[in-house]
Parts: structure tokens; sequence; C-alpha cells
């Protein structure tokens, strides 16, 4: 086992750094090659090369040495360095730049040495060759099997070129001389210990939300490294790629926090991070960006920071981005809020059954608002399945087509994945029965289809058992009122312990729109329920409505929610026109409707004079021997919340042991948009 650490100007600042570093040096298992900048300020300050610059390094490096040693190895090392820096004053000036990282590891080296490791130095000027990394590798091969040593310590940067004079490898080259220490070696480890935990998704001195990168391929370090991200000198990433060596870029400030993995990888996101050089951000990505969303979702995020960019051109696996140097870091904080700092995203699975008018407006909401959806909530929906009441398709693309025939149940429960919802928007009178079965393979449903929870009351607890012992979604809110919370309003409180003591829900559409339109000695009675069929306000035939019977559904359903077992016997309906009416054919009905047209008007005319309007209401009432319920007409007088219902609009009056005054829901109860947003709502729940 041999690993290679390395650690940057900032790590051995100090004595306090140093003894860090140390530490940080003494857990590795097996043999070490450690490489060292220089302390940090020490490039910059040979570089400038006067003399007060010089003497300030000189003092800082004679403190560490004060600091870290005592006695006669303290005087041997201040020799030492004083015998440096006699070097350095005497060096040809290029040359100068050279000494911080000897210094540093002369010290280092020292004082692993009186700690009583098996310390070796090495000397980079005569193993690195700039240039020639096969001669190299050659050289620091040789040196490591022929010199015997725990601990390796050689000084990063600095190195000779093809002709044998001292040189460096560019500013910032320790990382790279580690590479090559690493690579010539075959390492089994190359950590680059540095002042920030990793890689991270922007400079954090820039934007503070950056968080740490935890793995990383070579391609894209290399792409945010050549692009200004300060942290990792990029052609360090070369050889380690060729030798198939991860690199680890660790906080020598935080040993144990977060770091980076750069490896062989695929990269498993698509934007890795932000980086800038002036005015030129790179948002560095994993795969090939689209010219057009990618573009357009950067220069929407810019936008919207009132910036507009010079130019955002898609290159190689990420945009390059051109702004004014001015403007930098806003832009680069709006990037990083647009492409980072999102909610992680969930993949939700959908199977659709019904392709009527709800399924369209369904499948059209779910189109329109992937985007908003995904980033308010999270969530990325995929149309995975569709059904209408012959054909079926799945496909787990997105885009299934009604092509086959045959059991669409049991094909989803073939292949859909766990976590995967049902969404039933039919009408189907049956297909309730094969919920259980859904659920109990974990699949959750979404149904606006009353006729599944208007079914006998075991039939119903079955389903709500299967949901709930199989951990499994059950949402049916559209059932009632829509997009109205009708059902949330009971739940919420019997969920609470709160008693519900009554209902009065009014809750049919056609016969709210009917009666709120019916003036005697205008149209008919009949001639509303007509026109309310043609504009398609009734069910498919409005005997469903005016019987009562869709109202009913919607009761128990409402009742079941409360906690009454009710079953569709325990309900006395009164209809609006007597029920021998409903009998005969759709014809007959409405003729017998007409002959009736005195009646209703008389029943009218009496509310009216009274100061009452007629409501048809499904009601629920606890009583001490139990709960009972009905549906009828109604006359409600001014104060009460049904009485000014307008149109279509329905309502719920709840009233509960907790609160004096009842709970009151009103608004639009019908359309196919609003129960697609309804059912869209339940499957965001
Ligand atoms: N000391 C050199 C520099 O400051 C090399 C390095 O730190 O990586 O550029
Ligand atoms: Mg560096």
């Amino acid at each position: 086992m041999i690993s290679v650490l390395k650690f940057g100007g900032s790590s051995v600042a100090s004595a306090t750094g140093m003894s860090r570093v140390l530490d940080i040096v003494e857990k590795e298992q097996g043999k070490v090659v450690l490489i060292s900048s220089a302390i940090s300020g020490c490039t910059d300050a040979f570089l400038k090369g006067d003399d007060a610059s010089i003497a300030a390094m000189e003092t800082r490096h004679r403190d560490i040495v004060t600091r870290l040693f005592t006695g006669d190895e303290r005087l041997a090392l201040q020799q030492r360095v004083e015998a440096i820096f006699n070097e350095l004053k005497q060096a040809p000036k290029d040359e100068q730049v050279t000494f911080g990282e000897l210094l540093s590891t002369t010290i280092l080296a020292a004082k692993l040495k009186t700690e009583g490791r098996r310390t070796a130095w090495l000397d980079s000027r005569d193993l690195v060759v700039r240039d020639d990394e096969p001669a190299t590798f050659g050289k620091i091969k040789t040196a490591l099997d022929t010199i015997e040593a725990d601990i390796y310590v050689a000084p990063g940067f600095i190195c000779r070129d093809k002709d044998g004079k001292i040189c460096t490898l560019g500013r910032g080259g320790s990382d790279y001389t580690a590479a090559l220490y690493a690579a010539a070696i075959n390492a089994d480890k190359l950590q680059i210990w540095t002042d920030v935990p990793g890689i991270m998704t922007a400079n954090p001195k820039q934007v503070s939300a950056a968080r740490t990168i935890p793995r990383m391929s070579y391609a894209a370090a290399l792409d945010m490294a050549s692009h200004g991200a300060k942290v990792l000198y990029a052609p360090t990433v070369a050889p380690a790629m060729a030798a198939g060596i991860d690199i680890e870029i660790r906080n020598t400030f935080a040993p144990d926090g977060k770091f980076t993995v750069i490896g062989a990888e695929k990269d498993p996101v698509k934007w890795i991070g932000v980086a800038s050089e002036g005015g030129n951000i790179r948002l560095a990505g994993a795969e090939t960006p689209s010219e057009t969303e990618d573009v357009e979702r950067a220069s929407k995020a810019l936008a919207e920071a009132g910036i507009a960019a010079k130019s955002i051109v898609a290159r190689g696996r990420g945009l390059d981005i051109e702004v004014r140097p001015g403007v930098l870091d806003k832009a680069l904080r709006a990037l990083h809020r647009a492409f980072f700092q999102q909610l992680p995203v969930t993949d939700v699975n959908l199977f659709i059954a019904g392709n009527g008018a709800v399924g369209k407006a369904l499948t059209g909401l779910i189109a329109r608002t992937a985007e908003t959806v995904r980033e308010r909530t999270g969530k990325r929906l995929h149309i995975v399945g569709l059904a209408d009441s012959t054909h079926y398709g799945i496909d787990p693309g997105g885009h299934p087509e009604l092509k086959c025939e045959g059991d669409y149940i049991a094909a989803i429960l073939q292949q859909a994945p766990k976590g995967a919802l049902f969404v039933d928007v039919t009408d189907s009178e049956t297909l309730y029965k094969r919920y259980p079965e859904l659920l109990e393979a974990g699949i959750g449903i979404v149904s606006s289809n009353r006729r599944s929870f208007a079914v006998p009351y075991a039939d119903y607890a079955a389903i709500r058992s299967a949901a709930r012992e199989n951990g499994a979604v059950l949402r049916y809110e559209t059932t009632v009122g829509a997009a109205l919370p009708m059902l949330e309003s009971i739940t919420r409180g019997t969920n609470s312990c709160d008693e519900i003591l009554s209902i009065e829900a009014v809750v049919s559409c056609t016969l709210n729109q009917i009666l709120g339109d019916y003036r005697p000695g205008g149209g008919s009675f009949a001639s509303l329920v007509r026109k309310a069929q043609a504009a398609g306000l009734t069910e498919e035939d409005p005997r469903m409505d005016l019987s009562g019977k869709d109202a009913l559904r919607k009761l128990l359903i409402l009742a079941r929610e409360a906690g009454a077992q009710l079953e569709e016997k325990d309900v006395c309906i009164t209809p609006i026109v007597p029920p021998e009416h409903f009998k005969g054919s759709l014809d007959q009905f409405y003729a017998a409707l007409e002959a009736d047209e005195a009646e209703l008007a008389r029943q009218e005319h009496e509310a009216a004079s009274q100061g009452f309007r007629r409501r048809f209401v499904a009601w629920l009432e606890k009583t001490p021997e139990g709960y009972r319920a009905g549906i009828g007409i109604r006359n409600v007088p001014p104060v009460h919340p049904a009485y000014h219902l307008r149109g279509t609009e329905n309502a719920i009056i709840v009233r509960s042991a907790f609160h004096p005054y009842p709970l009151v829901i009103q608004g639009p109860g019908e359309g196919a948009r609003d129960a697609a947003s309804s059912i869209l709502n339940d499957i965001l729940r």
C-alpha cells in the first residue's frame, strides 16, 4: 500500500498547519509520499524578489522552526534554513521562485525524522523533467525502489527542463507533481489536501450556496479546472486518469468532512458546477447540452437577475457564457441558483385509465405544467401508460399509444415500478374491483371516478385497507366537488378526533344550474334540463342527476369520510319529481317532466314568496341513534350559505363538535379543467 498526499500552501502556512498535516499523514497505513507546496504567500514573495519580501519570508520560516523544534534540532534546522536563504540570494533571478518548496519540505522532513519516522527527502528537481512524463516516471520509480523509507517527502512545483535547467511546472503546479509521483509508482491513493471541502459546485468565495461535489469524472474535473476552478491544477488530471488512479480532493482543516473523489465513473448528475475566469463563465456538465433548452435556461436565469449575457454557447459538455466582469459574481449566483439549487427530482410514473374529457384535460395539463411542477415540488411526472375503454398502451419512454388490446391492469401489474400511480379518470362501474390488486403491488391510486367509492361499504373498506396495509397512496378528492377540497375538509376534522355532527352538501352542478335558472313563466323546467344535457352539464343520462343518484354517490363518499358506514339503502332520497318518472325511456321521462310543469312552478312560487331559494341538498346528521342521511330539495333562507350559490357552484357546510360555527366551502364544482387540476394535486400530494 502506497499513498501520495499533497498539501497546499495554506495547509502548511504555519507551525500549527504543519502539525495538522503531520497528524493526517500519521494516520495513513503503509508508505506515504508527502508532496508539499511552499507556505502560502511564499511563491508570490519570491517572484517579487525584493529584499523586504525575502526577509519577511525568512522570518516566517524561522518562526515555524522555532515553534516546531527544540534544542539542538532547532539550532541545526535554523542553520539549514539560513543556508537555503543564502543560496536563494545567490541564485539566478528566475530560479528564486523554486526555493519555497525546498524550505517547506525541508522543515516537514526534519520534523518527521525527529518523531522517529523513517523519512527520506526526495529532490524533485532531479526526478521531475518538465514535458517528459516517461522520463519523469522512470526517475521517480527508481528513486522509490532504491531509497528505503516509510515516508518520502518531496517538493511540489519544482523540476528541470529537458536541458537540465531548474524550473517549475507552472503556478499551482504542486498538484501535478503529486499526480506524476502517483502515476510513476502506481499509487493506491492520490489525495490533494487543500483549504476547501473538495471541488464545489462553485467557488464558495463567490457563491455561498456552493456545495461539495461528492463524485465526478476526470473529464468533468478537467473541465472545471481548466476554466478557472482554482482548487485543482488542470494538468493533474491526465496522468492520474492514464494510470486509473482516483484523485481525492480533501480539506486539511476538516479532515473528516466532505470531499470529492474524481474517477473513471460517469458523472451521476447532468450539471457539474460553474467556474469562471474574468468575465468568462463555464457551466460544466456531464452530457452535450441542448442548444435550445439549456441555453435558454441559462439566459432566463441571467435575465431574472437583470443580466444580459454577451454570449451563451454550447461547447463540449457544457455552456460557455460571457458576461461583463462587473456582474460576474451576480451572474454566478444566478446560474448556480438555476442549475444547482433545485430540489432533488423524483420521477413519478403514471398509468392513466380513461381518455375522455377529463383524461385529455389531465394529459394536457401535465404537459403544460411539467416545468413549474418540477421546480415547485421536485417531482417529474411521466405518463407511461394510457387506456381508453378498448385499448391501452404502455411506454416507459413516456409516449404510450393506444394500440394494445387486453387486460391493461394485468399489463400494469407486470411492468409498473413500485411507487407508480394508477390514475382512474373513467366512469367505469367495475374498475374498482381491480384496485386492491394494484394497491397490493404497491401501486398507488388517484381516482376521479366516484363510482369506485360509492360501492357497497365492505368493498370500499377493502380498498382502503389494501392501501393502508401496503403503504400505497389512495386519493380521490376529485370525486366530490371537483377541485374544491371537500373531502379534505372532513378528513382534517376526523383525523384530529373532531366529531362531524352534520354535513350539508350542494354537490349537483346540474340541479344547481337548473334550479338557479328556473323562472316559472319563462322556459319550462324540462326545457332547462334539455339545455343542461345539451351543454354536457348532466351525466350522460340526465336522470342520474335528477333522480339524486349522482348526489347519492357523492354523499356516500362524504359520509364514509366522516366515519359513517353508510350504504345506499340508508339514504332517503326525495327526487325533485315523483320516482315513477324514472322508470321508462328518456323520452317518456321528458314527457312526464313537461306534464309536471304546473306543480314545479307552484313549488317554486311558494318558496320564492317566503323569501327562500330551492337547493338540492345531500345531508348527513349525527343523532343519538347514529347517522341519518337524505337527499332532497330544501328551501333555504338568505342566511344559509347555499342561498347565494351561482350557476353550477358547489358548497359544503360541515358542522363539528370542536367548532361553534360551520366550515363552509363554496366554489366551482365542475368542468374537465377543474377535475384535471384536482387530480394533478392528488398526484403531487
Ligand atoms: N507554490 C506554487 C504556487 O503557488 C505551486 C503550488 O502551490 O501548487 O503556484
Ligand atoms: Mg493549488
